[in-house]
């Protein structure tokens, strides 16, 4: 019949509208900005840089290698490295982006950059709320800007953070133990070195100034004395 198509549309429309006064579930609407819907972990919008510690710029994690920025599909990543290098949180020395800028208003977020990042120094934001009056230089995030703490990287996404932790973790402990493990390995060929130089040299027997033929350390032959 013309209009069923209709009158049921009609119908899911007034369950909706009734059922969202009883039942939350119904309720889409929410009235933003002092409502929000929570996010869901996967949620992406644009990237930022992960530091440890306290200090945005010594916990930086990025080594300024510029993979991400050679593999950004629309290039909107600018990285300087620095000449020199500084300490990280753990004080081991790194190079680091002396310039590192990202344009939001041509990045697509794609997320190649954080898969191809070395050093999980770099992770998307669920930062949405980033409109600017300038088209241009306001959209354009300085690493400053893009530095946010690994408490943060927490909070907006606590699975794949928790992680990114344990691999970090996992692959300390095992370098740890490498590193350790080339420790004793020297520590044994040095000693074993030392061992072999302080041998004693062979001296020169009796035996051999006769002109006997027998090895250091072997049992002479027996000679047969003459009878009598
Ligand atoms: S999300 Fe994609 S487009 Fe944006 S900076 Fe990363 S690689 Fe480039
Ligand atoms: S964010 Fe990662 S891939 Fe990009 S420069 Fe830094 S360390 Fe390299």
């Amino acid at each position: 019949m013309i209009g069923t198509g209709v009158l049921k549309g009609m119908a899911v429309t007034l369950r909706n509208f009734a059922g969202s006064y009883f039942d939350k579930d119904r309720l889409i609407t929410v009235q933003y900005p002092e409502e929000r819907s929570p996010l869901p972990e996967n949620y992406r919008n644009f990237p930022f840089l992960v530091y440890d510690g306290n200090d945005p710029q010594a916990g930086l994690r990025c080594v300024a290698c510029q993979i991400c920025e050679k593999e950004c599909p629309p290039q909107c990543i600018y990285i300087i490295k620095s000449k020199d290098k500084k300490p990280d949180y753990v004080g081991k020395p790194q190079f680091y982006p002396a310039v590192f800028d990202i344009d939001i208003s041509v990045c697509m977020s794609c997320q190649i950059c954080v898969e191809v990042c070395p050093f999980e120094a770099i992770k998307m934001d669920k930062d949405f709320e980033l409109s600017q009056r300038e088209r241009f230089d306001h959209l354009l995030l300085r690493r400053e800007q893009l530095s946010k703490s690994n408490d943060y990287y927490h909070k907006i996404h606590p699975v794949e953070a928790a992680a990114v932790d344990k691999n970090l973790a996992d692959a300390a402990a095992a370098a740890e133990a490498k590193k350790k493990a080339a420790a004793e390995a020297a520590a044994k060929a040095a000693a074993a070195k030392a061992a072999a130089a302080q041998a004693p040299t062979t001296v020169a027997s009796p035996e051999s100034a006769t002109g006997s033929t027998s090895a250091p350390g072997q049992t002479p032959p027996e000679t047969t004395k003459p009878q009598s």
